[in-house]
């Protein structure tokens, strides 16, 4: 038997601690454990076994208590969390500890507390409703069990009276009544495929369903609308036939009613889910099903790709190139990159599907990392919609919106088809300033502009929780002559109302759709034809399948033409063409106007023409010459304090300290820029600054960084500053 186990606590802390095994207690890697920490104790996880002869015997605490008597990570997902904190350089313990639920990470048993249900005996089949002539409550008990070949719980038995509980344990002291944990999952279903597959969808299928027991990535690539839902659908099936587990990533809770809804149809199976929008012990629910592999297909957001599986057979990750894969705080991963890594570990197949790939995934198929199935035509043969550009310079423009797409709106409640208007800014008004001396109203905590929002009639800051009484008076000059400039979603929402006065107006954006449920009410709705213009932000744009909708309106796409980071095109091109994809998907052909303050710019004619490949490779040459990422590595350093200039020192200092290890270790494909401050330079009253590095080989570079991480943690002192690493950040806010 082991003697001495590694620990890791939740903490930042990278340390791993050792504890002594008492004899009595056998614990396995993976397990949870109680172990003295200070003062007071602290659930752990057991990462791996020690070496007693490097041990000095008596120092080392001992095991306070083990929780588990199964590991609650498995081996092969253990090996995956300590590959991400290599790779990302995070500590250990946090990584493990976001990859648990939550109710796990609480010390609750790793069994989540099935609900049960009763049955007859064979003692019990025997008797006849006469059986019971005076217990009037067991008798219904009796014949509402008699008349299912399952079990019954509460749901199904408490129609028989308000004592039935007394009376089931009546008839269970007498034999006739047994108990069960219900698992809550059905029998499998009969499978309902409607389509027949077009053949470019047969052959994605093929080459899938051809490399089952085996790592290969695929690519699918298909224009929206292009039925890349259908082949995840089939791909799934043969799995779960075959006896497989299916994980499919969604980007945004919102899709996964939809998602779910079809492959239960499809496929006859129950499907779990896994996403913030769940409760503790549901989600726990899920872990634990996924875990046990009775739960044959899961569906989740980002974190969904920590659970563990007994026999994951597929991994599909729908629209990968959307950036909400990527948590940006506390542990930074990107789902992309694990679901990748497990695939691999697993030896199965993973398919990543977009219509607009991100860059790094095209660059990986120009490379022959993956293999590219593309779906170019759409399945219901409709023509991709016609893109018209409204040039702002030029055309008249009403609050915002531009006459012309006024009239195609006014046309389409005409003929009673939708028109979805889509801008990425909620609230009101964005910018209020004073008419007088220019003095624009700004967060008492942060660098940012506060937003007025007509739903409390409130100034919001959309970067830290601040929330302001509308101003009266200029705060510089005390004129009272304030303007409110810009439009966000709520504005948009009212101008359109005020000409539209009988249109029924949906609006989905985080502030007017707060709960799954919410959001899953209105999109039913517009599914359903109840809603004749839809108004909202990307929340309405991704995925979804919009069968009514005939004329897509884009607001305020321009910010990417001015944008500095080196991603703005690529994220701008993607938007575009997801929000146009939600045109004309069924039967009539759409129409989608772009307002824009620039028409002549190359961009839209590739967007004209939906030509998303011609428009990365020309993107991914001028990353090649900016030797920018996936021709570079880049982490980024951020750090903020109180005090106005902590950050920068801290991150100066952090530079020398990196500039003497280069110097050192001659690591000279890596490069560190200058100490700038981010683009959002005060949060919540602290100063953001940040450092950026970039490297040629991902090899050398982490080998960098794990030497420079490890003094900076020694260096840097507790107390006001804090700091973080992103490896390969995606924005640099
Ligand atoms: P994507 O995921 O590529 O955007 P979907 O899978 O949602 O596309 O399919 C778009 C539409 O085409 C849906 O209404 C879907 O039911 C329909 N569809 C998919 N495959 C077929 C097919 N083989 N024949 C006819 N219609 C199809
Ligand atoms: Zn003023
Ligand atoms: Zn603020």
């Amino acid at each position: 038997m082991t003697e001495f186990v590694r620990v890791a606590v939740p903490l930042r802390l990278r340390n791993l601690f050792d504890y002594r095994c008492p004899k009595s207690m056998s614990v396995a890697i993976g397990c949870r454990v109680r172990v003295p920490f200070g003062r007071q104790t602290q659930l752990g996880l057991v990462v791996d076994y020690v070496d007693s002869t490097s041990m000095p015997k008596d120092k080392v605490k001992e095991v306070a208590s083990v929780l588990d008597e199964e590991p609650v990570i498995t081996s092969e997902l253990m090996n995956t969390l300590v590959w991400i904190s290599e790779y990302y350089h995070q500590s250990l313990g946090e990584i493990l500890w976001t990859a648990l639920p939550v109710s796990i990470r609480k010390g609750l048993p790793y069994k989540p507390r099935m609900e049960i249900g009763y049955k007859l005996t064979d003692a019990g089949r025997e008797l006849t409703a006469d059986s019971f002539s005076k217990a009037q409550v067991q008798k219904k008990l009796f014949l509402a069990l008699q008349s299912t070949q399952g079990v019954l719980t509460k749901s199904g038995l408490q129609h028989s009276g308000k004592s039935w509980r007394s009376a089931i344990q009546a008839m269970q002291s007498k034999g006739w009544v047994a108990t069960k944990a219900v698992s809550g999952i059905s029998e499998r279903r009969s499978t309902n495929l409607i389509y027949d597959l077009t053949f470019d969808q047969q052959q994605a299928l093929s080459n899938i369903s051809g490399c089952l027991n085996q790592y290969k990535c695929f690519l699918l690539q298909g224009v929206t609308g292009s039925g890349k839902t259908e082949v995840y659908l089939r791909a799934a099936m043969k799995v779960v036939d075959n006896g497989g587990q299916v994980l499919l990533l969604v980007p945004e809770i919102g899709l996964t009613p939809q998602v779910v809804s079809r492959i239960e149809d499809a496929l006859g199976v129950d499907v779990f889910t896994y996403h913030s929008g769940m409760t503790n012990a549901e989600r726990h629910r899920t872990w634990w099903f996924a875990r046990s592999g009775e739960a044959q297909v899961i569906v989740g957001t980002r974190s969904v790709v920590f659970l563990s599986f007994a026999r994951l057979g597929l991994i599909v990750m729908d629209e990968e190139h959307d950036s909400s894969y990527k948590q940006q705080e506390r542990a930074r991963y990107h789902a992309r990159v694990i679901a990748l890594y497990r695939a691999k570990k697993c030896n199965i197949p993973i398919v990543l599907g977009s219509a607009t790939p991100s860059l790094e995934t095209v660059w990986a198929a120009k490379n022959e990392r993956l293999t590219t199935l593309s779906l170019p035509h759409r399945a219901t043969r409709v023509a991709m919609p016609k893109v018209r550009l409204v040039d702002l310079n030029q055309t008249n423009i009403k609050d915002g919106v531009a006459i012309p797409l006024f009239s195609a709106i006014e046309e389409r409640l005409e003929k009673g088809e939708q028109s979805l208007i889509f801008l990425n800014r909620r609230g009101f008004a964005p910018v209020v300033v004073c008419g007088d001396c220019k003095w624009v109203a700004t967060c008492e905590n942060c660098e940012a502009n506060l937003i007025l929002h007509a739903a409390d009639n409130l100034l919001h800051c959309h970067h830290c929780s601040a929330r302001y009484k509308v101003f009266e008076q200029c705060l510089e000059c005390n004129s009272e002559n304030l303007h409110r400039l810009g439009q966000g979603t709520e504005k948009i929402e009212s101008v359109l109302q005020n000409n539209f006065p009988g249109a029924r107006i949906i609006r989905i954006d985080s502030d007017s759709a707060h709960t799954l449920k919410e959001i899953e009410a209105k999109l039913t709705r517009i599914q359903e034809g109840k809603a004749d213009i839809l108004v909202g932000t990307q929340m309405l744009s991704k995925g979804h399948h919009f069968p009514y909708v005939t004329l897509v309106g884009i607001l305020n796409v321009d910010q990417g033409f001015f944008s500095i980071d080196f991603r703005a095109m690529e994220y701008m091109f993607q938007q575009i063409l997801q929000v146009a994809g939600r045109a004309g998907r069924v039967e009539k052909p759409g129409e989608v106007i772009i307002q824009t303050v620039n028409p002549d710019s190359d961009y839209f004619e590739r967007i004209f023409s939906h030509d998303y490949l011609s428009f990365a490779n020309y993107e991914l040459k001028v990353r090649e010459e900016a030797c920018q990422p996936p021709y570079a590595h880049y982490a980024l350093l951020r750090a903020n304090s109180i005090s106005p200039d902590g950050a920068f020192a801290f991150l100066n200092r952090a530079k020398s300290i990196g500039i003497r290890i280069l110097r050192d270790n001659q690591f000279d494909d890596v490069d560190l820029l200058d100490v700038v401050h981010s683009p959002i330079s005060r949060i919540a009253k602290r100063n953001r600054a940040q450092l950026l590095v970039s490297g040629e080989q991902y090899y050398s570079m982490s080998r960098f960084l794990s030497a420079w991480v490890a003094i900076l943690e020694k260096s840097s002192k507790k107390g006001q500053l804090r700091w973080n690493l992103d490896v390969d950040p995606i924005d640099f806010h």
